[in-house]
């Protein structure tokens, strides 16, 4: 089987990503804690910050869709020449990724990934992963992969920096749109009771905190305190309503904030409401029975796969529409 570095050669013997390095200099690896390598044009010194051998390409080749600025110093020969070699080069690619070999050997490697250490194959659909294999495949140089300590430290600092940018812009929107605010409790794994804090404004959810209510309990007094910490972060002028379940804690809290901070309405949540009707449905006499058959029904259906498969057939139809 040929290796995938033999196969990803140019007619000329060389690495396609090297045709070119060669034409820039590259920074120091350690300057960047993604493991990119910043350069600098060797042919009017600019200096790239973001990294990529698709940038020197756009750069030397004035190629649209690269987003950096083209170099007025390099001659109209050379970038005739490197465009020229562009062709080859991607010619060479498409006949690359139509190695049934190579690609066999790429899928096992990510398959391995996958299966020794337990990640769930429903993963494989990640636009993370996607674009994780993508960028590793785009960067064309030898990739050094992060190590653990970046991943747990400088990387996801990076991230949260990131985040928090994004964040911002949703948070200025808050004081046009006014923000729903939304509190659940649940327990967690060490059975803790947890009440969290959402924020929702035009269709974007953003998780404010989560406050471990155990030892205080989910008295009337304690839910209000926690949407008022809510209310804190999002700032009072911006919340419009608060919802959650319709649990006698939170009605009790919500005639607290009626009377405390009266600006602001509260309404249960209408899922929970619809599946209390449910549930209350099901007691009624007549319709034990009748659950009951539907029970039964549904069990018929899923124990035998050749009518899992017939439901499965319009169901697929039926989102379709
Ligand atoms: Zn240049």
């Amino acid at each position: 089987m040929a290796s995938g570095s033999q196969s990803r050669r140019t007619s000329t013997g060389q690495h396609p990503s090297s045709v070119w390095w060669e034409e820039a200099i590259l920074g120091d690896q350690t300057n960047c804690c993604s493991g990119h390598r910043r350069w600098s044009c060797k042919w009017c010194s600019l200096r790239d910050k973001v990294s990529g051998v698709d940038r020197v390409r756009g750069h030397l080749t004035r190629e649209a869709g690269h987003e950096i600025l083209s170099c007025d110093v390099i001659s109209a020969e050379k970038r005739q020449q490197l465009r020229e070699m562009v062709k080859t080069i991607d010619d060479q690619g498409i006949r690359d990724s139509f190695d049934p070999e190579r690609k066999e050997a790429m899928d096992m490697a990510i398959g391995r990934f996958f299966w020794n250490e337990h990640i769930p194959f429903v993963k494989a659909r990640s636009h993370h992963f996607k674009e994780m294999v993508q960028q590793i495949a785009r960067h064309g140089i030898p990739y050094d992969l992060p190590t653990e300590t970046a991943l747990r430290e400088q990387l996801l600092q990076v991230e949260k920096t990131n985040l928090e940018v994004q964040l911002a812009k949703v948070k200025a929107r808050w004081k046009n749109c006014g923000v729903t605010l939304v509190a659940d409790a649940w327990n967690d794994t060490r059975n803790r009771h947890i009440m969290g804090l959402v924020a929702y404004s035009r269709g974007q959810s953003t998780f404010l905190e989560a406050i471990d209510i155990s030892s205080s309990g989910k008295t009337a007094d304690n839910v209000f305190a926690t949407w008022e910490r809510g209310i804190e972060i999002v700032g009072e002028e911006n919340v419009v309503l608060i919802v959650t379940d319709g649990e006698a804690s939170n009605k009790a809290a919500a005639r607290l904030l009626e009377a405390r901070k009266p600006k602001i309405m509260w309404a249960p949540c209408l899922a929970h409401c619809l599946n209390n009707i449910l549930k209350d449905f099901a007691k009624l006499p007549w319709m034990v029975g009748l659950l009951d058959k539907g029970k039964t029904l549904v069990g018929f259906l899923r124990n035998h796969s050749y009518l899992v498969a017939i439901l499965a057939s319009f169901s697929s139809r039926l989102s379709r529409m």
